[in-house]
């Protein structure tokens, strides 16, 4: 792992074409970009988290005709529904980019095309090839599972025109040194082998424009040839820097540019496994021709899929976070996505699953943890927290330790992009508080201090409940990352009012449409 550093943090996820409503597969990128958000802000360092909508995508056109509106108004209505998930996913975003609509995208994309066409990287050709529309994207014969695209299942339409082409080839050996050397690290590795292996095949050139005709009319005209459209991927892809201004009124640079791209901090790109080759071939090797510096990460998420199948939006398999996010609360959406979904491989989401999830660790966990410890700040100790005395009083070491040792476990898994373990290690301190009150007992020693009046039990239990409330407000920060709302909850429930006290307590999840594991009975009930 990396010590802590205080070098700048730029993380971007992918920008989704807005043909429809946003699903859960979106969110789960959302989602662990957010967590590294927060996750560096709170080592200090300067952040800027980034998303946006990719609005040129020739689907977003078929979509409005399909409906009988314009392009314009579908790409409105459904860019906002996108643009909306911050309130429900709690995203700690800091820009948000929309490709049709924000002034910034296409002075930017104009000029990083006219960057790549001054370095000799652009000529027009005649081409006919196998179009996938889903993918906007050619395709050799090779490329195809049975004339099918791999990622649609769809037949590719073949399409002859003259185009712009962009000399991807030549960035072949520049661009194997980059990831061979770690200067592009590309996560997990099985996916950086797959882009080696793709450069071992060696790279053809690629169309980077369409005719208005087959483009609708609809996206950026190529700089002195209004009658081709920019790609759409080259159009999107220069989000991660047009939201910087680059290509702005102060040209190749300006502030946010130099700081968050141009300087010497991570450039952090999350993607989906099906975008890898755009992301860790077609950008940097545009960003090479252009003389501009190469993000310096590319974190690759694999998908999720809802009961057993593939999210699609023609199969009705959508899961909308939103109201999901409504009906089972922000942070039990957010704990599914980040403790249940694997580094590698598919992860399959069922509503019984983020249940049962959120009512074990949630409500049962979490919520019976700081509402038994509160409780018992109030009725052994007059709500008022004892002071910590010492090395730890046999029985609350293991928690004690489970606090000192949260920090840098989950900053060695989130170095290594694995926020499944990133969330297990900061949960080794609600397993291990629960543990500690089961072992300590604190009502036994309450029981005996009254008793016998006992200074000893007296003091036992001050360091016990000490190491419990200890434990809750680690968590509240350790937690943040991961469950902003709970965090900032828990934060409240353990710090004092003005009389010195703790708030009355109460459950911690009491809006959860599940009950609240502290109210029932059997769990909490006789422990004093
Ligand atoms: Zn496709």
């Amino acid at each position: 792992m990396t010590a802590a550093r205080t070098s700048r943090f730029y993380v971007t996820t992918t920008i989704p074409y807005v043909n429809a409503r946003p699903h859960l597969g979106f969110a789960l990128e959302l989602v662990q970009a957010d967590v590294l958000a927060r996750h560096h802000r709170r080592r200090g360092e300067p952040v800027r988290f980034l998303s946006g909508t990719d609005d040129n995508s020739l689907k977003n056109v078929l979509a409005a005709e399909a409906e009988g509106i314009p392009v314009q108004d579908l790409v409105d209505r459904n860019a906002a529904a996108f643009a909306a998930l911050d309130a429900p996913l709690a995203l700690s975003l800091d820009d948000f980019i929309r490709t049709s609509r924000d002034p910034r995208h296409r002075a930017g994309v104009e000029r990083l095309w006219l960057r790549c066409a001054e370095a000799g990287d652009l000529y027009r050709e005649h081409y006919e090839g196998l179009y996938c529309v889903g993918c906007e994207q050619f395709y050799t014969p090779d490329d195809l599972v049975g004339g099918r695209c791999a990622e649609h299942g769809t037949e590719p339409r073949a399409v002859a025109e003259e185009n712009w082409f962009f000399r991807l080839s030549r960035h072949t050996g520049a661009l194997r040194a980059l990831i061979e050397d770690g200067r592009l690290r590309i996560e997990p590795a099985a996916r950086r082998n797959e882009v080696l292996a793709l450069l071992a095949r060696g790279l053809r050139d690629f169309s980077v424009s369409r005719s208005q005709t087959r483009a609708r009319g609809w996206g950026i005209p190529v700089p002195g040839d209004p009658e081709q459209v920019i790609y759409v991927w080259w159009d999107a892809l220069g989000n991660y820097v047009t939201s910087l201004g680059y290509g702005g009124p102060d040209g190749d640079g300006g502030a946010a540019y130099d700081r968050w791209w141009a300087g010497d901090g991570r450039r952090v790109h999350l993607v989906g496994k099906g975008v890898l080759r755009f992301h860790a071939v077609y950008w940097p090797a545009m960003l090479l021709s252009a003389g501009l510096p190469l993000p310096t990460d590319i974190l690759v998420h694999d998908y999720l899929t809802v009961e057993g199948r593939k999210i699609s939006k023609s199969s009705g398999t959508t899961v909308d976070p939103e109201e999901l996010a409504a009906e089972h609360g922000t942070d039990a959406v957010r704990w599914w996505l980040l403790r249940e979904v694997p580094r590698v491989g598919d992860a399959d989401f069922t509503r019984e699953r983020l249940v049962a999830r959120a009512d074990a660790d949630l409500a049962g966990g979490l919520g019976n943890l700081v509402h038994r410890v509160v409780t018992m700040v109030h009725r052994f100790r007059d709500g008022v927290v004892p002071a910590a005395e010492g090395p730890g009083e046999p029985g609350t070491e293991s928690v004690l330790a489970a606090c000192q040792e949260a920090p840098d476990a989950v900053a060695a898994a989130l170095h290594d992009v694995d926020f499944r373990r990133a969330a297990a290690a900061v949960w080794r301190i609600v397993d291990e508080a629960n543990r500690c009150i089961d072992e300590t007992r604190p009502w036994e020693l309450a029981r005996a201090e009254r008793r016998q009046r006992s200074a000893c039990a007296g003091h036992r239990l001050d360091a016990v409940l000490a190491a419990l409330v200890h434990a809750c407000r680690t968590l509240a920060g350790e937690l943040e990352p991961f469950l902003p709302d709970a965090a900032a909850l828990i934060a409240r429930r353990c710090a004092p009012c003005p009389d010195g006290r703790l708030p009355s307590p109460a459950p911690l999840f009491p809006h959860s449409t599940h009950r609240d594991a502290a109210a029932t009975p059997g769990r909490e009930g006789g422990w004093w």
